[in-house]
């Protein structure tokens, strides 16, 4: 299938200033450091990462709710990196995203309808009437019942409440959606409905998903690849059965060794204990952005960031599989 998201050499970085009344730059914070990607018609593209890996920021980048530091974006072909604010406000019906807290993504003094109708009615083009039974169409959609249209979010629970954010992201038809955490704000027994009503959603609709999120067993659950993400960049992308499988760097082998995956394919002697935390992305390591963690470093690690290039079929960011 061909992509319908395409990204290249993306970055998102954020100036880090003093305190005080003398605002000056001290610093960048490299929150995304040159990520690239693509993302295929109907597929679910998981990012996995340590919380600050920059996933989150990657997510609203590709919504164009941060301008880019530098690269390029396409969404259908078209290149919207550097489109000004109108017409990326009318390709905002193409891609559109799901926030980790239905709690704080939802306007307490919205209506349910005004809340799922928002969008419609930024973009314009539809009469009254018309929102309004879109709005119905859509609570159908996400398994609620229509007659909720006139209440308010707190008479919801989460599960309903991010069903809501749901019907919301869908209004205009995207055909990409970013989900950030979709599910980590909710208490586990819901977690379950809310991603199955994403999976049949995505097959009904034909949509293609970006799912960030930090736990593996459900990105493993729901993508097709799974991109690996550590300091700002990409380290490891490869489909999922092959990644969870076989995985190639040596920061992803120590996620997948961390959390308990319940397959005996994967060797347990091989297990590696991630020690520490992740540096500063204000001021990252010279050479590999994993080097001061990793424990097959080298010297050249030291010297020269490894680039994201093809191990048999996946892609990985590390010298030692040279
Ligand atoms: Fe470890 Fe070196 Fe590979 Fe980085 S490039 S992950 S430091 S072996
Ligand atoms: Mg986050």
């Amino acid at each position: 299938a061909e992509a319908i998201l395409r990204v290249e050499g993306l970055k998102m970085h954020f100036p880090v200033t003093s305190g005080g009344i003398l605002r000056r730059r001290v610093g960048t914070i490299r929150a995304v450091d040159g990520v690239s990607f693509d993302l295929r018609q109907g597929e679910t593209l998981g990012i996995v990462g340590e919380s600050g890996c920059g996933k989150s920021t990657l997510g609203r980048t590709l919504l164009r709710l941060y301008e880019p530091t530098e690269g390029r974006i396409w969404l259908e072909g078209e290149e919207i990196g550097t489109l000004g604010r109108k017409a990326m406000m009318a390709k905002r019906r193409t891609i559109q995203m799901i926030f980790q807290d239905p709690y704080a993504s939802l306007d307490p003094r919205m209506t349910v309808a005004s809340i799922v109708a928002e969008p419609m009615l930024v973009h314009g083009g539809f009469t009254a009437r018309e929102r309004r039974a879109r709005v119905e169409e859509l609570l159908g959609l996400v398994e609620l019942n229509p007659a909720f249209a006139d209440r308010y979010p707190h008479e919801f629970s989460g599960g309903q409440r991010q069903r809501i954010g749901i019907a919301r992201a869908l209004a205009l038809n995207p055909r990409v959606v970013v989900c950030d955490e979709p599910i980590s704000a909710l208490d586990v027994s819901i977690q379950a409905q809310v991603i199955n009503l994403l999976q049949s959603l995505q097959d009904r609709l034909d949509l293609a998903l970006i799912f960030i999120s930090h736990d593996l067993s459900m990105v493993r659950h729901i993508s097709d690849r799974v991109a690996v993400m550590y300091l700002g960049k990409i380290v490891e992308l490869a489909d999922r059965d092959t990644l969870f499988a076989s995985p190639q760097h040596p920061y992803t082998r120590a996620l997948l060794s961390a959390v308990p995956v319940p397959d005996p394919a994967i060797d347990d002697s091989s297990e590696i204990v991630l020690e520490g935390d992740p540096p500063n992305p204000a001021n990252p390591p010279k050479g590999c952005s994993f080097s001061t963690r990793c424990p097959h470093v080298m010297a050249r690690c030291h010297e020269i960031a490894p680039p994201l290039v093809a191990h048999g079929p996946t892609l990985a960011a590390c010298h030692l599989l040279d």
